[in-house]
């Protein structure tokens, strides 16, 4: 059993119950952490999974935490999200922790500005991350002796980043909402649904069953735009990409040479190299990730794991070997020893600014998104639940919400029908 660390203190107070039904569409992180936190707040939840927990990119993840955004709002928003998975398991009465606060360790590069990263770290230092501190090359070096700093300016680290265990998040999560009442339903999809006058009020699965609606939250993320659609929604600027995720294998063992101990490995944090390629333990393996161009495909439950031509583990001139390279520029080890073992894919569920779509529809009045995660959805799960939890209280979109302690934080980057600007610079 872990340790019982008390739950954020802005947590809502669980409240008995109001007798309306959410049914919540989508059994990956999101919905689950959903479920929990409507149910906690006096709900009716029915929680639909087409397939089983964690059929989408919440099982495909490279999981990965931080609290290190630009913006403040988003720094308070993630702060939140840290904390509530540290108490996880006080919140879910289960037994082992989702997180690994092995710290996120940007590094960057002589194209950077200095003066703008610095006064990013001293904006997230305000928005209450104390430890979140900028590295010189000779302190990366003293800190983290495998690291090569060759072409590095400095770096950013904040040690309570790191990153997360989604099986145990969708599968603990979903039994504590069922211990509240919320009642699980997996392999049943929602096939359709009668809309009366702008507000649904029931919903079809495959199976035939009927749930009568008052409220319906769609975690469908990748699915999200035909989820919608059934309802008569608006269409959902989400196009979904796939990624992969490499696996290289020795590294734990053979790394020496290369200044990587055995007892280094499991400590190791998540390193962003200055091109954006990033890398964090997974068990004995090194998982490897970086963004390539893709077009969008339409996501399909049977191929998830489609592999396409050039990005196997094994092609010797294709991504995989990039993705090495571009790791093994900073921690030599990874381009020296190990073997690439296996290549997982999965879908980022992307919108034009890489931000969520968290909001009511505009057509249909007790329908609720929260879907287009592109690469942060796990991270953000914890202040995902909070914010739909806010807004269906209130029965409209809001501004801001006041997250207790952490501060206020500004919900408009999610609206539904913003206009798309700038992006949020990293989708790690
Ligand atoms: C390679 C990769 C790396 C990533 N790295 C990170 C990272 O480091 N950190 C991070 O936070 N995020 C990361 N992400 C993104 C993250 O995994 C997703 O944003 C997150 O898992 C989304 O969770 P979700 O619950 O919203 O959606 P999903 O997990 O995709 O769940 C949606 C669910 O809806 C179900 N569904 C669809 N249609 C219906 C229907 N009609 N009825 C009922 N159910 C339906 C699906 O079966 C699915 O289970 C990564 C993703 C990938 C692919």
């Amino acid at each position: 059993m872990t340790e019982n660390i008390p739950a954020p203190s802005a947590l809502l107070p669980a409240v008995q119950g109001n007798n309306k039904n959410v049914i919540v569409i989508g059994g990956g992180v999101t919905g689950v952490v959903t479920a929990w936190e409507l149910q906690r707040a006096g709900y009716k939840v029915f929680l639909v999974e087409s397939k089983s927990l964690g059929n989408g990119s919440s099982s495909r993840s490279a999981a990965a935490i931080r609290a290190q955004f630009s913006t403040p709002s988003t720094v308070r928003g993630m702060k939140f999200c840290e904390e509530f998975y540290e108490a996880w398991t006080t919140m879910m009465k289960s037994e082992e922790s989702p997180i690994s606060q092995n710290g996120y360790l940007f590094l960057y590069g002589y194209s950077c500005n200095k003066k703008a990263l610095l006064g990013r770290v001293e904006m997230q230092q305000q928005a209450g991350l104390s430890e979140v501190r900028w590295l010189e090359p000779s302190e990366i070096e003293e800190k983290f002796p495998y690291l090569e700093t060759t072409g590095v300016i400095g770096a950013t680290w904040y040690p309570k980043d790191g990153f997360l265990y989604p099986h145990l998040i969708y599968q603990d999560g979903a039994e504590a909402a069922r211990a509240l009442g919320a009642e699980v339903i997996q392999n049943d999809g929602v096939a359709s649904a009668t809309v009366t006058d702008g507000n649904v009020v029931e919903v079809t699965l495959r199976s035939g069953r009927k749930i009568p609606a008052d409220y319906v939250v769609n975690a469908a993320n990748s699915w999200a735009p035909d989820v919608s659609n059934i309802f008569g929604g608006v269409i959902l600027p989400i196009a979904n990409r796939r990624r992969y995720l490499y696996f290289l294998n020795g590294l734990k063992d053979q790394g020496e040479d290369f200044g990587l101990m055995a007892e280094d490995f499991a400590t190791l944090p998540m390193i962003i190299t200055p091109n954006g390629g990033y890398c964090r333990p997974d068990n004995k393996q090194l998982m490897m990730g970086w963004l390539q161009f893709t077009e969008p495909v339409k996501p399909d439950f049977d191929e998830q794991d489609l592999i396409e031509p050039g990005f196997s583990a094994n092609d010797m001139t294709g991504y995989g070997a990039a993705v090495r390279k571009e790791i093994g520029a900073y921690l030599l080890a990874a381009s020296e020893v190990g073997r690439m073992d296996a290549v997982t894919s999965g879908y980022y569920a992307d919108t034009p600014d890489h931000n969520p779509l968290i909001g009511h529809d505009p057509n249909v009045g007790n329908l609720i998104h929260v879907c287009g995660f592109s690469g942060h959805g796990l991270m953000h799960a914890p202040f995902s639940a909070r914010i739909v939890s806010e807004i269906l209280a209130a029965g409209k979109d809001l501004a801001t919400i006041c997250l207790g302690d952490y501060g206020e934080v500004d919900l408009t980057p999610y609206r539904i029908n913003r206009e798309f600007h700038c992006a949020e610079g990293m989708v790690i």
